[in-house]
């Protein structure tokens, strides 16, 4: 019994890991990791954006953390912050609307409490700009809520359905809403409140343990499925290779997989595709600069539109040895949706001139390295086009034993854990089948 995986990110990784044997995995790039991957250039190294560990499983925490990469972690809190109205404030802006002035602090925390008081929130039928305003309010939709996931989703906020929100944002109590207005407090909330970082190495630490310990089967870099035959089960490389399967496991982006069936989806199936399997695009540019500490914050989010990025991390703070000594690094992240253009040289003199605002980067500083990245998809978009897609196309590949999986082959909103616990899912239905 064979088991094709398309990609060696962590969902292809971690499928290999648990069948153990019988696996061939295919990757289009020269290494694996996939979007947790980091790269080394001119001393620095850089993930795609930032990619911190957040592990929430027993079983992850004893595989990884405890097991194969004991002593290779720092554990850190969260120091996250939010830009507006000229003052910093602490993440989430729900829970913490101290420091701000006394009216848009007013207006978050009595909208909120009005809201709060008039009925109980539900999540069904509601719109992602229904749902802020049902559960926060219109003082913190207006002040951070609803412009900053404008500016990420780039697309209307009455579009976007709330399947997603899971753990991601968190909602405050009354108290703490109110205790957050008053005092800095340092209470964490949310699904990343703490979270690991390799000493060395970057992100890409991660997916080279999990590599090392395949073992009995055949790993092909810089080899991309160009078609899949699904009635012959055979898949067939773009260098023309050909490879026939039991069991195919997807992890590559499901709109490009679906193209590449042969034959093809009949028309209806493929038009809805179409129209449910959208994405943004993030444009990541990230700068290494002579200055040893220009901040302890590890990243902040910036919602207001006179910023044309909507969030800065600084990647050394994660570990001081993804930079040269005496230098640190910084990643900003720009949005935009695969149609629109991008003014590479206009957006890096505003990140530049914004560092340099907030005293990020001294007069003195220079610029060590700078590097774009293009990563798409970077985020699906959740609409009810995408909910009313998968389960039926989801339901066809399964007939045919594929299983589609990993943040871009299942189409969601998701992270590394969760990409290595698909693949140790779709691993254990495939033994479990045999
Ligand atoms: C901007 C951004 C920031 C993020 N930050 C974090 C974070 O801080 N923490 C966190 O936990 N998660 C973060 N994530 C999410 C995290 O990156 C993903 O959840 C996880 O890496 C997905 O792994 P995957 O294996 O599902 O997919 P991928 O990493 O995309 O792996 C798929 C692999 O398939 C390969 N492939 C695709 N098509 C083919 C083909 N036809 N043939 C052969 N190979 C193919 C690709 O090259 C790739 O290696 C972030 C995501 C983004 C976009």
């Amino acid at each position: 019994m064979s088991t094709v995986i398309i990609g060696a990110g962590l969902a292809g990784l971690s499928a290999a890991y648990h069948l153990r044997k019988n696996w061939v995995i295919f990757e289009k790039d020269a290494k694996v990791g996939g979007l947790s991957r980091s790269d080394r250039v001119n001393g620095f190294i850089f993930d795609k954006t930032g990619h911190l560990f957040h592990v929430h499983s027993a079983y992850t925490k004893k595989w990884l953390v405890d097991g194969l990469l004991k002593n290779k972690l720092h554990k850190l809190d969260r120091n996250s912050w939010i830009f507006s109205k000229d003052v910093f404030t602490r993440y989430p802006f729900q829970a913490n609307t101290y420091g701000l002035e006394r009216k848009t602090m007013a207006d978050c925390v009595v909208s909120f409490l009005k809201t709060r008081d008039r009925r109980a929130v539900s999540r069904r039928n509601q719109n992602f700009k229904q749902w802020c305003l049902a559960t926060f309010g219109p003082g913190i939709s207006r002040h951070f809520m609803l412009p900053y996931n404008r500016k990420l989703w780039r697309t209307d906020l009455d579009k976007v359905t709330t399947e997603w929100l899971g753990g991601f944002i968190p909602v405050p109590s009354r108290e703490e809403v109110v205790y957050g207005a008053l005092v800095d407090q340092k209470k964490f909330f949310g699904y990343n409140a703490s979270f690991y970082y390799p000493k060395e190495g970057g992100s890409q630490t991660l997916a080279d343990a999990v590599s090392r310990q395949l073992c009995g089967s055949e790993l092909y870099l810089n080899s991309e499925v160009a078609e899949i035959h699904w009635q012959k089960k055979e898949i067939v490389t773009s260098q023309g290779l050909r490879r026939s399967y039991d069991r195919l496991i997807n992890t590559g982006p499901l709109n490009v997989f679906l193209e590449r069936l042969r034959p093809r989806l009949d028309s209806r199936l493929e038009a809805a595709g179409r129209e449910a399997l959208r994405y943004n695009v993030v444009y990541n540019l990230n700068l290494g600069i002579t200055n040893p500490r220009p901040t302890d914050k590890h990243w902040v989010y910036f919602p207001e539109k006179r910023f044309p990025f909507y969030r800065i991390g600084v990647l050394s703070n994660f570990a001081s040895s993804v930079a040269p000594k005496g230098m640190s690094s910084f990643y900003i992240e720009f949005v935009r949706l695969e149609r629109e253009g991008f003014d590479y040289e206009k957006m890096q003199n505003h990140a530049i001139e914004t560092l340099k605002t907030l005293s990020w980067m001294k007069p003195d500083d220079e610029i060590a390295h700078k590097q774009w990245l293009r990563i798409a998809p970077a985020y699906v978009i959740y609409t009810k086009e995408r909910a009313r897609f998968l389960p039926q196309i989801f339901n066809f590949l399964q007939k045919h034993d594929i299983f589609s999986i990993g943040r871009y082959g299942a189409w969601k909103y998701s992270f590394m854990e969760q990409a290595l616990l698909d693949g140790k899912a779709a691993a254990q239905t495939i033994l479990g089948s045999i």
